[in-house]
């Protein structure tokens, strides 16, 4: 069992959390096989046993970090939202910030699996590195939305709702800006995350995000009243009081 999963991270200035990260390998089975594009049950038991097999490798191999900060007061105009150390350039995000009521705050993360899984891709058969490529897109999901609930968990106990995460590269937030500007506010340097200057980060299996606390909300993301219609990307079809 890796110990790693299940272990807490600091997150900058707060408290302790604990990720609780499933750590039997049988349990990210039906999600990496959908990933690798099996569709239905995996009828054949090697194929079954290798995966697992696969997936008990690339667990061992994981080694989580992660940092957050918040910052705020959050000013916006049509364009941008901005707080003390940090600017998000998308017009979408910042059309929601007329529906919140103040204080409005912004919490931003980084988190990282660590280099060890991709190493591990490289020394192993195409079968076997795509199965560790689709574990690791897995987890930095798992990981994203363990630390989105922690950071939403953290905005209630201070009394506020918050917005569902959004990452540089979502809407029309462009990546490129979008990671130098977390990257100057949060130091993801600091737990082992570098940029490429396109905004990719290494190691690959990395994942930023921002998130916006109020007050009081009406949307957790701008899907609701984005024209982008066909946008494969929506989410929430409504508003609410949060
Ligand atoms: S519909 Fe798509 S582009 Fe529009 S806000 Fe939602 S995710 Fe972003």
């Amino acid at each position: 069992m890796n110990e790693l999963l299940q272990a807490p991270f600091r997150l900058i200035g707060q408290r302790l959390v604990k990720l609780n990260l499933p750590t039997d390998p049988n349990d990210y089975f039906t999600a990496v096989a959908r990933r690798m594009g099996y569709v239905g049950k995996v009828r054949e038991p090697s194929i079954r046993r290798r995966v697992i097999s696969q997936i008990a490798t690339g667990l061992a191999a994981v080694r989580i970090s992660a940092v957050s900060r918040i910052t705020g007061p959050v000013k916006s105009d049509s364009k941008k939202i901005e707080a003390d150390g940090m600017a998000v350039y998308s017009s979408r995000w910042a059309s929601i910030i007329r529906f919140m009521e103040p204080p409005v705050v912004m919490g931003c993360f980084a988190a990282t699996l660590g280099g060890e899984l991709e190493n591990l891709k490289g020394k192993v058969g195409l079968f076997d590195a795509y199965v560790l490529e689709c574990l690791g897109a897995e987890v930095t999901e798992t990981v994203g939305d363990k630390l989105e609930s922690a950071l939403s968990d953290q905005f209630l106990s201070q009394a506020m709702a918050c917005s569902r995460r959004f990452s540089p590269g979502y809407c029309d937030w462009p990546l490129a800006l979008g990671q130098k500007a977390v990257f100057e506010f949060l130091n993801p340097e600091s737990i082992g995350i570098t940029i490429m200057r396109t905004g990719t980060m290494v190691p690959e299996k990395s994942i930023t995000a921002v998130m916006l606390g109020a007050g009081k909300l009406y949307y957790k993301t701008p899907c609701p009243i984005c024209p982008k219609k066909d946008c494969p990307y929506r989410r929430e079809s409504t508003g609410g009081n949060f």
